[in-house]
């Protein structure tokens, strides 16, 4: 060590971590929805690219206070949009160290502590989840790359069972790859389907809460023909928060050979609180999870989870083996996702899992769904209004009547700032829907945000 960095020698430093603080400092009274466009954001940066340097305090200075009107209060305990997710302290403080420290993610021989981390992170993320041990944990950017890294494994495997090599012939003139999944998977699927060159997938029925029908299912696969053939389930309806029924779902799945893949982006930590667990059952089963780190976990901006029962299946499809790289028994960490150089992304996983332990993971899948349910009470005591979901973990979906007044409402909320509730469809109506994601929401907020809403929906 040759001395210490100071405030005064690291200036820019200082002052982002000042902003930082206040920042975080504001979330408690500030209104929830932005107070500037994307064009006033613009217009108060300035468009024209700079001749010359710019000292970087002023730089650090100039951005937050062009961006500060435009960012939303994600992290504040009563944002309940789409489901995002906040940021647990350890988790932050961990972040700032990755952005110092700027290690490669890629290589073993590259950080040695980043290896280590995402070594002893994936082994606790698998306990914590109930997964096979044996499985590969690939640190990716969300719960799209999750699922599109899971799905490339389960590709090339049913087609290299059914004798193609993927890897070395494409899919130009490969056996046709079936994929079943429930009508009410969410879109990332299709777009990593997409992504993979295997289209848009055949659906299933789903029942009134957007699970998976596991008798339609098996009238879907009554006639398969022995081909190629991945099923996709899903852990947490962005909606209702539904479960698929993942026991019988997979074994009329893997009854015809099936991959079984599971989207659990924000559902599947589920599994880490004994009160809960019961929603996966049987998903141990599958062959590989997708969930996020940034949702549910509350890590900041991104992390996702690919894991793979089969870890060979995993390294074949995302290994790289160029000679120039400096390869190691063990595998290298780019084999576990589509990128070669990535940030370190483990740091902040093991720092939130380091920071709770097993039961305050369990104790925070508990206080989000006890705080939707809360919500659904709430919202079920307003004249006029419903809950349409039987809210069973951290999702609630609501109407205020016909669909003009629920969106009136929506927008009322918007406008109102107090909280940030989302506005959708489902099931061909109009819907307010509140995801508890964030670590920080306390029953304060749960009180707040209804007593906003009571307000709005009495107007
Ligand atoms: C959020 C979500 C995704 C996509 O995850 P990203 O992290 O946004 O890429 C996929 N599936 C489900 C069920 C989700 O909730």
């Amino acid at each position: 060590m040759t001395g210490t960095t100071s405030g005064q020698d690291r200036p820019e430093l200082a002052r982002a971590h000042a902003l930082a603080l206040e920042w975080l400092a504001s979330l408690d009274d500030r209104a929830v929805p932005p107070a500037a466009t994307v064009e006033q954001v613009t217009e108060a940066l300035g468009t024209d690219l700079p001749e010359g340097p710019t000292d970087p305090v002023e730089v650090v200075e100039h951005l937050a206070r062009a961006c500060e009107p435009g960012l939303v209060a994600t992290p504040s305990g009563r944002f309940y949009g789409f489901v995002i997710g906040g940021t647990h302290p350890a988790a932050l403080a961990a972040d700032w160290l990755v952005s110092a420290w700027d290690q490669n993610a890629g290589l073993r021989a590259l950080t040695p502590a980043h290896s280590a981390v995402e070594d002893v992170a994936e082994a606790w993320v698998l306990d914590l989840l109930g997964l096979p041990p044996e499985s590969a944990v690939g640190f990716v950017t969300g719960g799209t790359m999750a699922n599109f890294t899971c799905l490339a494994a389960a590709r090339d495997e049913v087609l290299r069972r059914a004798g193609w090599d993927v890897a070395g012939r494409g899919l130009v003139g490969s056996p046709g790859v079936r994929v079943v999944a429930g009508e009410e998977r969410h879109d990332t699927v299709d777009l990593a389907l997409r992504y993979l060159g295997l289209g848009a997938p055949e659906t299933v029925a789903a029942d009134g809460q957007g699970r998976l029908d596991p008798a339609a299912l098996r009238d879907a696969l009554a006639q398969h023909d022995g081909g190629p053939l991945v099923v996709v389930l899903q852990a947490g309806n962005v909606h209702s928060g539904a479960f698929d029924p993942f026991s019988e779902a997979i074994e009329v799945a893997h009854a015809h050979g099936a991959w079984v893949h599971v989207d659990g982006a924000f559902g599947l930590f589920a599994a880490a609180s004994p009160t809960y667990r019961h929603l996966v059952d049987g998903v141990t089963g599958a062959d590989s999870w997708a969930t996020d780190a940034h949702k549910t976990l509350n890590v900041p901006y991104d992390c996702g989870l690919a894991v793979v029962r089969e870890r060979a299946a995993l390294r074949a499809a995302m290994g790289m083996h160029g000679d120039y790289l400096i390869l190691d028994e063990a595998g290298e960490p780019f084999d576990k996702v589509p990128e070669i150089s990535r940030r370190g992304r483990a740091f902040t996983v093991w720092a939130v899992l380091r920071a709770l332990g097993r039961s305050g993971v369990a104790d925070l899948v508990d206080r989000m769904a006890g705080h939707a349910a809360a919500f659904a009470r709430g919202i079920e005591a307003i004249d006029g209004a419903e809950v349409l979901n039987d809210v069973v973990f951290t999702q609630v979906c609501a109407a205020f009547g016909s669909d003009e007044r629920t969106r009136d409402v929506v927008r009322g909320m918007l406008a109102d700032g107090t909280a940030w509730m989302t506005g959708s469809r489902w099931h061909g109506r109009a819907v307010l829907r509140v995801s508890v994601s964030n670590w920080s929401t306390t029953e304060t907020d749960v009180e707040r945000s209804l007593a906003a809403l009571r307000a709005v929906a009495g107007r």
